[in-house]
């Protein structure tokens, strides 16, 4: 691996998720989205003494070389390639036949996007790709330049909540073929009011990228999934923990989590503090929802 990257990636809400999750000293817990390792460690650690074990997974084959390195010292960690969608697979494989607890820390982490060459930023001007696994076949490329034009305005609505989806997909369809980000960057800029490029808080592409990354890596049907299917490889007690970045994630868990018979949610959101935010802005839209299996002792 030898793209440029400095910048480490800093876990959000971390105390939270550990408290919340942790309760069960020597149990089996699954990092479903490792990323750097962040969470891993932290849990890894409360339990290292107890006899407690962390199955972490990614379906980032470079973030996850960073994640081994971080986690070098904790015997009690196994990393794996996986999807989160195949999680029951990977537990048939090591016959692992219910889990302590599981965590899913939604959105992109901070290598995908700071690192060179993912296209994931539109800060950096790259081939466009925005894939996680880059083994995955649908990349931002090919939702750019060969979806319809309608498909493409409803991903902006929806993923981006973008007030001017239907013009910026008008101007990507007419600024066909467009190969880096920048040249997308271009097309929502042509497409966007003088004052909304210019007064918005965040930059005024974030929202059409935001979409894009979601389609490309099938972020709102994966979480879909495996909400269908995570209370059943919970213990009873078993926690469940999410942290979402986006409305309708957030929505998907909040509904999940109150009307599955097989949940108990544990209290409401929590959030990250001032301080936290301060520290890390990237937490600022976080949304932590945990659950317990409901079953008998
Ligand atoms: N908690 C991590 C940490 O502290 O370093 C950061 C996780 S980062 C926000 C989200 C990670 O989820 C990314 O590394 C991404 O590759 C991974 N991911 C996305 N979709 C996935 C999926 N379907 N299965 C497994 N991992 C996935």
């Amino acid at each position: 691996m030898n793209r440029i990257y400095s910048e480490r990636h800093i876990p959000v809400l971390l105390k939270e998720v550990v408290d919340n999750l942790v309760w069960k000293p020597d149990g089996v817990y699954v990092d479903c989205t490792v990323g750097e390792g962040g969470h891993t460690k932290a849990i890894a650690e409360r339990i290292l003494e107890t006899g407690g074990k962390v199955i972490g997974i990614d379906v980032d084959s470079e973030v996850l070389q960073i994640a081994e390195r971080n986690l070098e010292a904790y015997p009690n960690v196994q990393l794996f390639k996986f999807s989160y969608v195949d999680l029951p697979v990977l537990l048939n494989l090591l016959q692992v036949h219910k889990v302590d607890g599981l965590l899913v820390d939604l959105g992109v982490s901070t290598y995908q996007l700071k690192g060179e060459g993912r296209g994931f930023s539109f800060n950096q001007d790259e081939p466009l790709d925005m894939r996680m696994n880059l083994e995955s076949e649908l990349t931002a490329h090919h939702v750019v330049n060969t979806y319809p034009e309608d498909r493409l305005a409803d991903i902006i609505y929806n993923y981006g909540e973008e007030r001017f989806a239907r013009r910026i997909a008008h101007s990507i369809v007419q600024n066909r073929p467009i190969n880096t980000t920048r040249e997308l960057v271009e097309a929502i800029r042509k497409a966007l009011p003088y004052k909304e490029i210019h007064n918005r808080k965040r930059h005024f592409a974030t929202k059409t990228f935001q979409a894009i990354r979601i389609e490309v890596n099938k972020e709102l049907e994966n979480l879909a999934k495996f909400l269908s299917f995570a209370p059943d490889l919970l213990t009873p007690g078993g926690r469940i923990a999410i942290i979402s970045f986006h409305s309708l994630e957030d929505r998907l868990v909040k509904h999940t989590f109150k009307n599955d018979p097989r949940l108990e949610p544990l209290g409401d959101f929590i959030a990250p503090s001032m301080e936290e935010i301060a520290e890390n802005p990237r937490s600022r839209s976080a949304k932590l929802r945990v659950a317990r299996r409901v079953g008998i002792f």
